[in-house]
């Protein structure tokens, strides 16, 4: 190993003489990379390959960077040795509520609860969005326009603008150059207190050229200790009375809580992750990892900043692997339930079928067989069933209700939204009305006395299936004997949801049948939802013909109309829907309540109807009524994105498509199709558009495939799981730093999967591992059914 203490004098040297030795030597690349070769990080690797090549001003930089990399290697060599050396404290320590740190002030409490961290562990892991590199000072003639940098400036002047964007200059110099620094204050009078004549100052900022001139608008003031070293920056949004401070008061708040947290605290943490876990993988301790990741030294920044460098790849790991062994846990806890069993005769699926309007599809049967004999076990069910949108899931709902129902079980059926519960209770009522079964409603619009009705023949067992919304979970919902759980649109409920029905089975667990609103490819399920087995519906009702989809710019909207006449004269019905208001965003987009005006003077003579999420649930159910028996055109929010099934549409109308993500654009599409009349779907897109090759090409996946697995797949990479689902990966899967919409970062949900699913097989009580216990309960207790650890 090479002496690096000499290698940092000889890099220093270079530089002496205004470069002397740099411009003379002869092969200092090459012997520096070989010195280097076992300890550098790749990217300084890479350029002293080509340094003997480089331009002297580029090697100057190089060797600005180099040094500093020597002198942190040795801090960061100090700092692992120094952090090995402590003693940990209990993970539990760090578990202790924010306001009984005494390291922490009022103020900044304030600020960090209002970012949801409770726990010294949610601070230390509560990590930066990027980070800023501020190691090197610039010199003014050496910076080209667009780079951001640090600068050691001399004011020069500072006068009052009178006309134009900005209000103030300060003229600076670096010595050798000048530069202007533009503000945008109303009042100037503090701009010229601060920055007077003669100071000497530190400034951060992109620098901009206009004209030859050159200037940076709103740069930060730093003091000596913010320089030198690269800065993390932290997300710092709150919502409600903390926002009253600056941006900028709040981020200084933040990094320096989290600063004196990280030198006070981060030495004494205890590893949770499995030490051959970490060799496995060349992991870091996470003393060092939440130690680097706050306060980096010896990292490159730009790695730090593509989530590349192995502190991230740690957490990453980490999110990841807690979430699987989270997972896991709880199905091998299900496994031990025990659950009613469901007799099924053999001639249950022919007689169930007999009564059907049509009969089955291959598919259907075979998912259907596969549901009945998980509830014959006397182990809970607990399957996801995935289907594309008009795949039929409904009646293999109903097979596996009708089956729990003929076998003395009550069912329950929870749905999202209010809409979904009524058509429910109307189309899958009806089914099993046909078979003599009793059906009720439960949703939050009931009247007080209605629901108290409800609640006793669900009690006494006299309803025999309730089909209802969240309102099933309340506490006043009491079953006589449950036996099945059906979930349809799950992604809509988290496993919290799930769990607190699950557990009005008294003593024993009902099956569970989740279905999902969304496609999603079978790998990415199993890793999603891997408490879950998964059955998938791959084939669609006989006669369906494709939805035929097409963009349209809003210039061609005149057949729109045309369109929509001739639909409405054959008897079909139309949906025209449009993104949700966001008032605060004030966007320019059309609201369904101006536009529905609009359509009612251009479609003279069809009735138009208006949907949309302010109006109250019985509002909602009386127009979703109305269109249903009479027709003709519905206008609407996206309140009718899911699941709803009006089998006689035919047209649907998505407004600024590009708007919408591909998987919600699939649902609405999904909305028209449902019969063996001939279906469009039009998105419209403003004219605009046609330049953005990257919008167009997304929604031009929707015109070539019509298979909602496709599309999700294409959805993914876009963006992410998180979005696909309709979910916050935080809030759902409560990921400190892992990102499903990187590509990087789903590779390796895999491996975690494998590995927690390994380290449960020979642990599985996680007896030898007390501290990954308790970090696992301590994130998914509340949320998970972790009984199995606990
Ligand atoms: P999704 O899977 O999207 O929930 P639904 O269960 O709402 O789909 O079914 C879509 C439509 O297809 C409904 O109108 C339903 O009655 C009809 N359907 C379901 N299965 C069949 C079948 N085997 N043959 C004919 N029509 C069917
Ligand atoms: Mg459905």
């Amino acid at each position: 190993m090479a002496d690096l203490e000499k290698l940092r004098r000889f890099v220093e040297s270079l530089s002496e003489n205004n470069y002397l030795r740099l411009r003379r030597g002869f092969g200092i690349g090459l012997y520096l990379y070989n010195q280097l070769r076992d300890v550098a990080p790749p990217y300084l690797l890479e350029n002293l390959q080509r340094f003997d090549r480089m331009s002297f001003e580029k090697k100057k930089v190089l060797l600005q960077e180099l040094g500093s990399f020597l002198s942190s290697y040795h801090s960061l060599r100090e700092r692992r040795k120094k952090l090995e050396q402590v003693k940990s404290k209990p993970l539990r320590d760090f578990l202790i509520p924010l306001d009984r740190l005494k390291f922490l002030d009022r103020a900044e409490l304030r600020v960090l609860q209002g970012l949801g961290i409770n726990t010294l562990l949610d601070l230390l892991l509560y990590f930066p969005l990027r980070y800023e590199d501020r190691r090197v000072l610039s010199n003014l003639r050496l910076v080209r326009p667009g780079e951001k940098v640090v600068l050691r400036l001399r004011v020069k002047d500072t006068r009052t603008l009178r006309e134009g964007p900005y209000t103030a200059e300060v003229t600076c110099t670096d010595g050798d150059e000048e530069i202007r620094l533009r503000f945008r204050y109303r009042r100037s009078d503090f701009i010229h207190a601060l920055y007077r004549r003669g100071r000497e100052i530190l400034v951060f900022g992109k620098v901009r050229a206009y004209r030859g001139e050159r200037y940076m608008v709103h740069p930060d003031l730093l003091s000596e200790e913010e320089c030198g070293r690269i800065v993390p920056v932290y997300y710092n949004r709150i919502r409600g009375e903390a926002t009253r401070i600056s941006s900028k008061t709040r981020q200084k708040r933040i990094r320096k809580a989290i600063e004196r947290s990280v030198r006070r605290a981060a030495p004494y943490l205890p590893e949770y992750l499995p030490s051959q876990l970490l060799e496995k993988y060349s992991f870091p301790s996470l003393r060092e990892t939440v130690t680097q990741l706050h306060i980096p030294e010896g990292v490159d920044p730009k790695e730090l900043n593509a989530f590349k460098d192995v502190y991230h790849r740690r957490m990453i790991y980490e999110d990841l692997f807690l979430f699987q062994l989270a997972l896991a846990v709880r199905k091998a806890g299900l496994k031990r339930e025990k659950a009613p069993r469901i007799a099924v005769p053999s001639d249950f699926l022919r007689h169930f079928e007999e009564n059907l309007p049509f009969s089955l599809t291959g598919a259907q049967r075979k998912v259907l067989k596969e549901i009945l004999s998980d509830m014959e076990r006397e182990n809970p069910m607990n399957r996801l069933l995935q289907g594309d949108v008009g795949s039929g899931k409904t009646v293999v709902a109903a097979g596996a209700v009708f089956a729990a129902v003929r076998a003395g079980y009550q069912a329950a059926v929870m749905v999202p939204t209010e809409i979904l519960a009524r058509q429910h209770f109307e189309k899958l009522g009806e089914v099993l009305r046909n078979f003599g079964i009793t059906v009720g409603l439960l949703t939050g619009s009931l009247t007080p006395a209605q629901k108290r009705s409800v609640y006793r023949h669900i009690r006494e067992g006299t309803l025999q299936v309730v089909i209802g919304t969240h309102a099933l979970i309340q506490d006043r919902v009491e079953f006589k004997q449950l036996g099945l759980v059906v979930i349809d649109e799950q992604h809509r409920f988290g496993v919290m949801q799930r769990k607190l029905l699950l557990e009005k089975g008294k003593g024993l667990y009902p099956h569970c049948l989740v279905m999902s609103a969304t496609p999603i490819p079978r790998t990415l399920a199993l890793s999603l939802y891997g408490d879950l087995d998964v059955s998938v519906l791959d084939e669609m009702p006989p006669g369906r013909r494709e939805v035929r989809t097409s963009l349209l710019f809003e210039s061609e909207r005149d057949s729109l109309i045309e369109a929509i006449r001739r639909e409405v004269s054959q008897g079909n019905r139309v949906y025209i829907v449009y993104p949700l208001i966001e008032e605060s965003e004030n966007l320019a987009l059309k609201s369904a309540v101006e536009e529905f005006e609009r359509w009612r003077r251009d479609l003279e003579g069809v009735r138009v109807l208006l949907l949309h999420g302010r109006m109250s649930d019985r509002e909602k159910e009386e127009v979703m009524e109305r269109f249903r028996e009479e027709g003709d055109v519905l206008v609407s929010t996206t309140v009718i994105e899911v699941g709803i099934d009006v089998p006689t549409a035919t047209l649907m109308i998505v407004e600024s498509a590009h708007r919408f993500g591909l998987s919600q654009l699939h649902q609405l599409r999904g909305r028209v199709g449902r019969s063996d009349r001939p279906s469009r779907c039009y998105l419209v897109v403003p004219d605009h558009l046609r330049r953005d090759q990257e919008a167009m090409k997304r929604l031009r996946v929707l015109v070539k495939t019509s298979d909602g697995f496709e599309v999700a797949e294409m959805d993914m990479k876009l963006r992410g799981p998180g979005e696909l689902l309709g979910v916050s990966q935080s809030g759902y899967f409560g990921f400190n730093v892992a990102n499903l919409a990187r590509s990087y970062d789903r590779g390796v949900l895999e491996r975690a999967r494998e590995d927690a699913v390994e380290l449960l097989r020979k642990d599985p009580g996680l007896r030898n591992h007390p501290e990954l216990r308790s970090v696992l309960l301590y994130r998914y207790g509340e949320r998970m059914d972790l009984s199995g650890v606990a």
